[in-house]
């Protein structure tokens, strides 16, 4: 019974708590006020570098999570151990940033969101962690008006990068740049992309636009 709540859990995650979060949470759009952002990165690592480039991110999946119950047998999930060399991009001793912020990597610049949460039950309490990798759109508030075009002009070129991994963020990046802006008209050539992996990429971002 209870192994069927990890991937319940990521599941939910996915189809209720991602798109909320992630609605609230541009700068600007009635989330955090854009004077909240702690530091815009301007000289921000190789932006031109891919994410399977990366000996971080490619170790990444776009979604980590980790759950653990104490008290129970079971044996914890933990995140990949790269997920702890990310740094956080927000003062995270801020009031509530702790537990829930963005954070950036070291290597190639790439920003994520993470979430930890605590629930104290009857029979053991229950600790998780929810890493979710965000698109330059998404970490638009985090980035320069010159690095964030940089780091898009290098992201027209990844649909037809050897690694599926790069090319399924770049499929999710172009079409989440399009949807910030409120361009929609190249979308559907996003969503129909002969690369498959560009086509899933695509539609998980217009899922949750
Ligand atoms: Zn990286």
């Amino acid at each position: 019974m209870h192994a069927a709540s990890l991937p319940r859990k990521a599941v939910v995650y996915e189809l209720v708590v991602r798109p909320i979060v992630e609605t609230n949470f541009w700068p600007g759009q009635g989330g955090e006020p854009r004077s909240a952002v702690h530091m815009r990165i301007e000289s921000m690592e190789d932006k031109d570098m891919s994410i399977a480039e990366c000996e971080i991110c490619s170790k990444l999946t776009d979604f980590e999570y980790s759950f653990d119950k104490h008290g129970w047998e079971e044996q914890p999930r933990r995140m990949p151990v790269e997920a702890a060399q990310l740094e956080p991009a927000e003062d995270i001793a801020l009031r509530g940033k702790e537990n829930d912020h963005v954070k950036r990597c070291p290597i190639c610049g790439t920003f994520y969101r993470y979430v930890y949460t605590s629930e104290y039950l009857v029979n053991g309490s229950e600790d998780s962690e929810e890493l979710t990798r965000l698109t330059p759109a998404e970490a638009r508030g985090f980035l320069s008006d010159e690095a964030y075009d940089r780091v898009m002009a290098a992201m027209t070129g990844r649909p037809n990068d050897p690694s599926a991994q790069a090319r399924h963020y770049a499929g999710r990046s172009l079409v989440s740049h399009d949807v910030e802006r409120g361009e929609y008209h190249q979308v559907p050539a996003y969503l129909t992309y002969p690369d498959a992996d560009v086509a899933r990429g695509a539609i998980w971002t217009s899922w949750q636009a």
